[in-house]
């Protein structure tokens, strides 16, 4: 990382820090130029301006290069540098309004300080648009895009995941896939319904078989049966 070079420009109340070489150190730590400036002015308690088209980083009041250095280390504890393996491989993103982080290095993530003043600056601004536009005053327009990714991430969601599942078992298929598996169903209880009819009217036929013969079987063999039964009965009282 290039050790940042300051200057102090004006007089009196104008009076300002300019920090040189801000695009160099922004490069070398891979955050926006636009967060360092504003964390440097949110730490003095001084106004501060990135002017994306000069390149140029301006803190009001006249600092030290040193004290800027120490602010430096800061911002890099805070948003460069993983917050478990200690290496700036930190891929900022904010997500409902959050800072968040993961680490390319250690595969940590987690959020970052969301406390910081400047963190109302970054959500404002998050690292994955172009800082030009927002710089531009594009804000409100930033925020809808931001919301309608959010909501068609939202919305393809339940496809991925629908998509994912299709992929594993056939009986996951049929759950996944609603009308193949209603058609399948239907003509799964047809032939059911079918062939409980076809079973019904078979055993209504044969019952009807039985009970004539039962009755056939009464009408020649009736006198037999009571006759047993009777002779069982009388038995009884003797014993
Ligand atoms: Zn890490």
């Amino acid at each position: 990382m290039p050790r940042m070079v300051t200057k102090i420009e004006g007089r009196g109340n104008g009076i300002k820090t300019n920090i040189v070489n801000m695009s160099a150190v922004a490069t070398a730590i891979k955050s926006p130029p636009s967060y360092v400036t504003k964390f440097f002015g949110c730490e003095l308690g001084a106004q501060s301006r990135w002017e994306d088209a000069t390149e140029k980083s301006i803190v009001n009041g006249a600092h030290e290069q040193r004290e800027m250095q120490n602010l430096l280390d800061k911002f890099l504890e805070k948003y460069v540098l993983c917050y478990k393996c200690k290496l700036p491989e930190l891929d900022m993103s904010v997500n409902k309004g959050i800072i968040q982080a993961k680490c390319a290095a250690c595969g940590w993530s987690g959020n970052l300080d969301n406390v910081h003043k400047v963190s109302t600056f970054i959500i404002g601004h998050p690292p994955d648009g172009s800082l030009t536009q927002n710089a531009a005053g594009g804000k409100k327009s930033k925020e809808e895009r931001r919301r309608e990714k959010a909501e068609a991430a939202a919305s393809k969601a339940p496809e991925v995941i629908i998509g994912n599942n299709g992929g594993f078992t056939s009986d996951e298929e049929d759950e996944v896939k609603p009308m193949s598996r209603s058609s399948s169903t239907e003509e799964k209880e047809k032939k059911e319904k079918k062939e409980k009819k076809e079973k019904k009217e078979k055993k209504e036929k044969k019952e009807k078989k039985e009970k004539k013969e039962k009755k056939e079987k009464k009408k020649s063999s009736g006198g037999n049966d009571e006759k047993n039964t009777d002779s069982f009965s009388e038995d009884y009282p003797d014993e």
